[in-house]
């Protein structure tokens, strides 16, 4: 049975009304263990979240929080936070307490019997909009039509990672995460929770239909190459039918005289041919610009600052975990 630090990393973006209740019901929900860390990333908000994580560092010794130079994203403030958490498991879940902390006990007991990732599975909620799970609903099904790995629907940002596999996250130098898409990819022992998601306690969801394109945008590009090569078996497609259309229309010209007919269905043509080319352009235009923030290489977050003056690099970790216990032995 595995023992160790648990450390729960929240993101939070503009959640101020919603972090003192966000407190107690963490709290409540840790009190069980004895050795806890909560790592609260604030994302660049606006009003009062960066204070008042200030004040709950200053008053628990178990909170710590990271402010960002400004918005970089849910995925980039998990990132930060991942990178940051020194728990023998790392739980994620929202601020706006959508992903009830009651589950954690039922989370670190499958961890203990030795799941390396334990995924916390949206149930199909009716209060969600119906656009919001027609859509999810969609995107996941079409991911998995053009990925090798397969992203179960209702997959969410509610998880446990075994230090092991937040150690092989983090050393992963993609600067476009999306680990819902990556996860997968990384294997490791996996084991599913369903969980009916609470309603967002105060606010209004940060994710617009624009940040939602993006991100399943990204998450196709990150997960799999072979829109590009749909490209190319539609060009081939369509130019095999520009040219059997050629060799009727020179067969007509040939052995029926001239016939100028169909202006409608050149029309067509054109406007079919110049659409798939505008396509094809912007799903090369996609992966090329992913390429470029790849190739720029800058650092998917910056730190503005945080709990507690150069707290442990990953890098440190075991170092000073070894100095600890050599000097615990005496040595
Ligand atoms: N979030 C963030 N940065 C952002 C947007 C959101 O850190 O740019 C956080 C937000 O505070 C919340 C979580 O990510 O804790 C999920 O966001 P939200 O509730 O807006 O999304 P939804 O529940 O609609 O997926
Ligand atoms: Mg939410």
């Amino acid at each position: 049975m595995r023992e160790g630090r648990i450390s729960v990393v929240v993101p939070a973006f503009n959640e101020a009304d919603n972090l003192p209740l966000l407190k107690d019901r963490l709290t409540r929900a840790l009190s069980q263990y004895g050795d806890v860390e909560i790592l609260i990333v604030d994302d660049g908000s606006q009003d009062r979240t960066p204070a008042i994580l200030r004040g709950f560092a200053a008053g628990d010794p178990r909170f710590r929080f990271l402010s960002l130079s400004r918005n970089f994203g849910h995925q980039s403030a998990l990132k930060a936070g991942l990178d940051r958490a020194s728990g023998d498991c790392v739980i994620t879940l929202d601020a706006d307490l959508q992903h009830p902390p009651e589950h954690i006990a039922e989370m670190v007991d499958c961890w203990r019997d030795g799941f390396e990732v334990v995924n916390m599975v949206r149930e199909d909620d009716p209060k969600t909009p119906a656009f919001k799970r027609w859509t999810s609903r969609l995107f996941y099904r079409f991911v998995n039509s053009i990925s090798d790995f397969e992203i179960r629907p209702g997959a969410s940002d509610f998880r446990l990672l075994d230090r092991r596999v937040v150690e092989a996250l983090i050393s992963l130098e993609e600067r476009t995460l999306f680990l819902r898409g990556t996860l997968p990819w990384l294997g490791f022992r996996q084991c599913y929770i369903a969980y009916t998601p609470d309603e967002r306690a105060q606010g209004v969801a940060k994710y617009n239909f624009q940040r939602m394109m993006a991100l399943a945008l990204d998450g196709i590009t990150s997960s799999s190459t072979r829109p590009l090569r749909f490209s190319t078996y539609l060009g081939v497609i369509m130019a095999g039918l520009g040219l059997t259309y050629a060799g009727y229309a020179l067969l007509l010209k040939l052995f029926a005289g001239s016939v100028i007919s169909g202006w409608a269905s050149l029309l067509v043509g054109i406007m079919t041919f110049g659409g798939v080319q505008l396509l094809m352009l912007g799903i090369l235009g996609e992966y090329l610009g992913k390429v470029l923030t790849e190739v720029k290489g800058r650092p998917s977050y910056i730190v503005r600052e945080q709990s507690e003056a150069g707290a442990r690099s990953q890098a440190e970790l075991p170092v000073a975990a070894m100095q600890a216990r050599l000097s615990n032995s005496g040595m």
